[in-house]
């Protein structure tokens, strides 16, 4: 796979999450029309998602580098 030049990693590390793993942890409901919400906080990406059906809140936390 080629790398994508002009991507910053917060680009990237948001596309990745939002491929992937938005399956609830609670009721393993997928949400494929959901996605994360992102917050940042200093050197550190945090990614919240909450769950339409159960309300649990799903969070990771990705510290760049
Ligand atoms: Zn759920």
């Amino acid at each position: 796979m080629a790398i994508q030049k002009g991507r910053s990693p917060f680009d990237r590390l948001k596309q990745m999450f939002d491929r992937s793993d938005l399956r609830c942890p609670e009721c393993g409901y997928v949400d494929v029309e959901g996605g994360w919400r992102v917050t940042t906080t200093g050197s550190r990406v945090r990614y919240q998602h909450v769950c339409p059906k159960c309300n649990a809140i799903d969070t990771k936390e990705v510290r760049l580098e």
